[in-house]
């Protein structure tokens, strides 16, 4: 039975319009949107079913039955009209297929009491009666049918109820009475309902396609919309609107708080309005663009604004993209997204900022110092700049750490930005490095750069408060103009870098402006230092002696070997000079293993003193020879191949090479030292050697710098070498004077207890034989006499 229901529903095409086949959610909407639009339809009902029942009544009016017509023409107005207002008016549903039951079910009685009029009247209606009553039935089957037919399955009973009626109460009586009016009647009203019925059917099919189109569509908007929410909520972009007079409508709250709006202010504000109060002055040109463009109904692209935040007095950047929107032809406002960029825009702006500037100090960097002065133009710009290079910066950073010299950076920058104010700008070019660039107006052409110069230094002068410690540092200034030291901009740093060389050269602390004399000596440097490669290859460099006299006994206690070279074109060179290019080409290496090898082969021909002591040899050791790593092994090599004592070894290390890195240098030390090689401090007072360092390493000696020695007559000088002897004295360190060129010089040193010295007044450095010869010789020196010298072999230069 089932099966046969399925395979009919099947061909009539109910499985198409059955709600079942829907989602339960689904189904329940439609069926509630089925009962809303049938309860709509009502009025055509009620209005046909008040027509149509007295007019049926009518016919069966004066046949006997007339109580019967009256009851039943009652009760048919009473229930439609009772219908009609319980369903209008009071009617609610969610729904349900209950509320669909029960909608059905009162439409079947409704069919019902109409068909019942019909079995009443049509026996005892006769002639046209019974023809008007038949069509009277049809239109109440097509009204009604019509009038549900939002509700398909009410519809459908409606219809069957009166089309089993309307066709069998008259074929009956065609069959009874054989009247052919009968089967007509019959007929007329099955092929009334047959038309209704598939107009009925295609009805509801269309709705069940168009509810599916529909439901497609709302979960397409729905999952939009999440997607839409979801993108709003993680805080990237939102979707902005406006209307056709340009306020803002449906605006998320995260768009108002980034125009500083409120949603009671939204739908009276317009969206340029919020963006002009709302936009940095700078981002003003691109909001009256933006005015254009929403004048103009075009699209915008990517429009880029800076909001400040009312609330936090913030910067947000925000991207804006919108296009007009149309209605039926007809402009109804713009739609977009707007985007906050703020990390984008910052980072953008923190990469354009990294590309000029030095991050540590907010300075300009030398990219940038760079590509200004090469647009330098000679006709028209006038220019200064200063190079400026903090003295011993190094040792503040290996002394007291690589935040304090950070600091220290930032503290000078900020002195530099002191003094130029807006007349310049500062760049760091790299360590301690920094450069004032001043552009100048053609009048200013006598700007007293000199005095800039001065302050530049004066500031750099007052001590710095690093992490509650106060360092004291000087700097360097080379000064450079463009263009008369050259009219090509991007060669100005160089000519700003001679003179600051000079500058260092001339004793620190100073402001050098550049002279064209400054160019032979970069060429002198060049010529140099392919000479002193030859000189080293062919071992032309060779160490001379200055003894160290000791005045306790009178004699010569040992000799510092020092490097001279004598060219055959440049002369004699100063060993500052070669030494410093030596280090700057790594020459020193083996420059530093040749010395020593030949010094120790001529230390070994050295007579002893008178009691069998041998002399000692006291070699420099360069910093940068210290920083390779391997010098210990180095030294010892060289002593097993001459065969020369380590004991009779004294190496010379300056301070700057405690500094560098402690732990490597103490292990230096401590190895030479374990090979029973002797070390000296030399230069010690002139660094920032501090008393830690002198106790932590294996010190024997240390060497009074000469600058001390020159000025020992001056109570303060003598006070510091006066401490530095009684150091000495307390950590057991042997202590020499260097430097010293006067009889005055030698008493006072004695007078405070330093008796080993060494200095111009005893000798000048000797050639390996002329030292041999001083030694045999001696120096005759006695303490109590004015000055008494046995012989200075000379003239050489020392
Ligand atoms: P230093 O190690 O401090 O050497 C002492 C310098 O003082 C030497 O200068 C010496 O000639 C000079 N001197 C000695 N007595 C007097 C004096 O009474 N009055 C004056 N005005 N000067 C005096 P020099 O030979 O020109 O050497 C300069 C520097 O070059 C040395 O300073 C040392 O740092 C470096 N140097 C020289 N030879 C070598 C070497 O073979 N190896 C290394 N690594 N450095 C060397
Ligand atoms: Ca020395
Ligand atoms: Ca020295």
């Amino acid at each position: 039975m089932n099966a046969v229901r399925s395979k009919l529903s099947q061909a009539l095409g109910f499985d198409e319009i059955a709600l079942e086949s829907l989602p339960l959610d689904a189904g329940n909407r439609l069926r509630k949107s089925q009962i809303r639009g049938a309860i709509e339809q009502m009025r055509v009902f009620v209005v046909g079913n008040t027509c149509f029942a007295p007019v049926l009544a009518f016919q069966a009016w004066g046949l006997g039955l007339n109580g019967v017509v009256i009851v039943w023409t009652s009760l048919m107005l009473a229930f439609s009209w009772w219908l009609f207002f319980t369903w209008r008016i009071s009617y609610r549903t969610d729904g349900r297929s209950a509320d669909m039951c029960q909608f059905v079910k009162e439409t079947k009685l409704n069919a019902s009491l109409w068909c019942f009029g019909m079995v009443l009247f049509y026996p005892f209606v006769a002639g046209d009666a019974k023809t008007v009553l038949t069509c009277v039935m049809i239109g109440s089957l097509a009204l009604g049918t019509v009038g549900f037919s939002h509700a398909p399955k009410a519809a459908l009973w409606y219809l069957a109820i009166h089309a089993v009626t309307l066709s069998l109460v008259p074929f009956t009586f065609g069959i009874l009475n054989q009247t052919s009016i009968d089967f007509l009647l019959g007929s007329l009203a099955l092929v009334a309902s047959a038309g209704i019925f598939n107009t009925v059917l295609e009805r509801a099919k269309a709705q069940m396609r168009a509810f599916q189109v529909q439901e497609d569509l709302m979960h397409k908007t729905e999952v939009v919309d999440l997607m839409l929410k979801d993108y709003e909520e993680q805080g990237t972009a939102w979707i902005w609107e406006t209307d056709v007079a340009g306020n803002i409508v449906n605006c998320p709250r995260k768009i108002l708080d980034l125009l500083n709006l409120d949603e009671t202010k939204m739908a009276r504000t317009g969206l340029l309005e919020a963006l002009k109060n709302s936009v940095e002055p700078d981002g003003q040109p691109e909001v009256i663009k933006l005015g254009t463009a929403f004048d103009e109904k075009v699209d915008l692209h990517n429009v880029t604004l800076p909001l400040r935040m009312s609330a936090d007095g913030t910067i947000r950047w925000i991207v804006m993209k919108g296009r007009p929107q149309y209605q039926n032809g007809n402009f109804s406002g713009f739609r977009g997204f707007f985007a906050d960029a703020t990390a984008t825009v910052e980072a953008k702006k923190h990469v354009e900022f990294l590309a000029k500037h030095d991050p540590l100090t907010g300075a300009y960097n030398r990219n940038f110092v760079q590509t200004v002065l090469s647009e330098l133009d000679p006709a028209h710009d006038r220019a200064l700049i200063f190079l400026i290079d903090l003295d011993g910066f190094k040792n503040v950073n290996d002394g007291y750490g690589h935040t304090a010299g950070d600091k220290l950076l930032q503290i000078v920058t900020n002195r530099l930005l002191g003094v130029v104010e807006d007349q310049a700008v500062v760049a760091r070019l790299g360590g301690d490095e920094f450069l004032v660039f001043c552009k100048l107006h053609p009048s200013e052409m006598h700007f007293a750069h000199h005095q800039m110069g001065t302050q530049l230094l004066d500031c750099l002068s007052e001590p710095f408060l690093v992490n509650h410690l106060e360092i004291s540092l000087t700097g360097s200034v080379g000064i450079a103009k463009f263009p008369q030291d050259t009219n090509q901009g991007a060669t100005l740093l160089n000519h700003a870098d001679l003179a600051l060389y000079a500058a260092k050269r001339g004793g620190r602390n100073k402001c050098v402006t550049f002279i064209p004399a400054m160019m032979d000596g970069v060429q002198n440097r060049i010529n140099v230092t392919e000479k002193l490669r030859k000189a080293v290859q062919t071992g032309c460099i060779e160490p001379y002696y200055q003894p160290q006299f000791c005045t306790k006994s009178s004699q010569i206690i040992g000799a510092e070997a020092l490097a001279r070279w004598n060219d055959d074109d440049l002369g004699f060179v100063a060993p500052d000079l070669f030494i410093a290019i030596a280090e700057e080409t790594g020459l020193i290496h083996d420059l530093g293993e040749q010395l020593l090898r030949r010094a120790c082969l001529d230390a070994l021909r050295w007579p002893p003193r008178p009691d069998g002591t041998p002399l000692m040899l006291a070699m420099n050791l360069s910093p940068i020879e210290v920083r390779r790593g391997n010098v210990a092994d180095k030294i010892k090599r060289i002593l097993t191949e001459t065969g020369f004592p380590p004991s009779r070894l004294e190496i010379e290390i300056t301070e700057g090479v405690l500094i560098d890195d402690v732990p490597a240098t103490r292990f230096l030390l401590e190895e030479l030292s374990e090979a029973g090689i002797v070390i000296s401090l030399d230069d010690f007072g002139t660094g920032y050697s501090s008393l830690s360092y002198v106790r932590a390493l294996p010190l024997n000696r240390l060497k009074i710098d000469q600058s001390f020695v020159f000025e020992i007559e001056d109570p303060e000088a003598q006070s510091i070498v006066s401490t530095i002897i009684n150091l000495c004295d307390r950590l057991g360190l042997e202590v020499i004077a260097e430097g010293v060129e006067t009889q005055n010089a030698v008493n006072i040193l004695n007078g405070l207890g330093c008796d080993v010295l060494q200095g111009y007044f005893f000798s000048r450095p000797l050639p390996a034989n002329a030292f041999r010869e001083l030694i045999l010789e001696g120096i005759r020196f006695d303490f109590h006499q004015d000055m008494v010298r046995s012989k200075r072999v000379g003239p050489y230069i020392g």
